[in-house]
């Protein structure tokens, strides 16, 4: 961290902000120059509240040149992480689909469409037990039933469960669930982030909030890390902006800007990026070449009865025509070099 002084800063507010500082463990190194004086702060800078330095009588402005998160960081940890989702690995080279539908509804459709994402080349099975909507007369999951039925495709078909928590009186119900999901409205939910961190080792499937930046997805991908649990992932699922032509919007950039903050898989999920089926393949596609290590898809055996997010969801037919073109580009994906 660098603090820029202002001009007229005098020796003693100087010497009292280098008493602040040294009070909270940080050595100031001051450099005089013919323009401007700086302070380079050398220390565990991650405590200090940039914002509350920038208010001190003598400060100018305030560079941090080192990013708040470490464990997440790639500058500490140069290698991509891999992780094992009891079985299929994500990350540093290995690329999983993970598809299902939006929410478990029943054992005939859970088990119909585990079979046919299997089928197709999925290598994780998704679907929603707890779900977080909008509505309180919307449909909310099965719950505990939802787990069980999840349960009970894996058994079928062998697949890996990933599924969403919402909170962590719940983890117990988690023991035989594979991958944690923790949905975008959660991304900041500190203290279930924390207890995922402290209470599991399970991977945790971590979706970008919809108004948050890459800097506190990656945040909150520390508190998790930070807490004890490293096996993180991240998703990217569209944010909101003015553009209604989508349910959300999605920038690609993010897979490569990601890659370079961080060693963390990065996870594409197309259908909550877009609201719409039609639009899943293509972007499926784009998020394939451009280097991602995943993609999350909803796929439903019935779209326009599904209890939850019908619109966006692939019927198994198109999911196994996006599996092909998928297959043909990964080759290709784009590398970190
Ligand atoms: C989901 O995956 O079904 C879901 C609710 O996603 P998100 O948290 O990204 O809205
Ligand atoms: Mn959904």
């Amino acid at each position: 961290m660098i603090i820029i002084l202002k001009k007229d800063a005098d020796k003693s507010q100087v010497e009292n902000l280098k008493n602040w500082l040294a009070a909270r463990n940080i050595t100031p190194h001051v450099s005089e120059g013919a323009h401007e004086t700086l302070i380079g702060c050398v220390g565990d800078v991650a405590k200090i509240d940039v914002g509350l330095v920038q208010q001190l009588s003598a400060v100018e402005s305030v560079q941090r040149i080192q990013e708040p998160y470490k464990a997440a960081n790639r500058k500490f940890h140069p290698d991509d992480t891999v992780v094992d989702c009891s079985g299929p690995k994500i990350g540093g080279g290995n690329f999983q689909v993970i598809a299902g539908p939006c929410s478990v509804e029943s054992e005939e459709q859970m088990v119909g469409i585990a079979k046919a994402v299997k089928a197709a080349g999925a290598t994780l099975l998704r679907g929603g037990a707890f779900k977080p909507r909008t509505s309180p007369y919307a449909f909310q999951g099965l719950g505990k039933k939802g787990l069980e039925l999840l349960i009970e495709a894996r058994k079928e078909t062998g697949l890996p469960i990933v599924t969403e928590l919402m909170a962590i009186e719940h983890l117990p119900l988690f023991n035989d669930v594979d991958v944690i999901q923790i949905g975008a409205r959660n991304m900041q939910n500190f203290d279930l982030l924390r207890e995922v961190g402290a209470q599991t080792k399970k991977p945790i499937l971590l979706k970008r909030g919809m108004s948050a930046t890459l800097q506190e997805l990656l945040m909150s991908a520390e508190y998790i890390m930070a807490s004890g649990n490293p096996n993180v992932m991240l998703c990217e699922r569209g944010i909101r902006t003015f553009e209604t032509a989508t349910r959300n919007t999605i920038d690609l950039t993010v897979i490569p800007v990601l890659k370079r903050l961080s060693h963390l898989p990065v996870i594409i999920d197309p259908s909550h990026s877009t609201g719409s089926a039609k639009l899943v393949e293509p972007l499926a596609m784009g998020a394939t070449a451009m280097g991602a290590d995943g993609l999350i898809i909803e796929v439903h055996n019935n779209p326009p009865c599904a209890l939850c997010d019908g619109a966006q969801s692939q019927t198994p037919e198109m999911f196994a025509e996006t599996m092909k073109k998928i297959a043909n580009i990964r080759p290709y994906a784009w590398e970190r070099s």
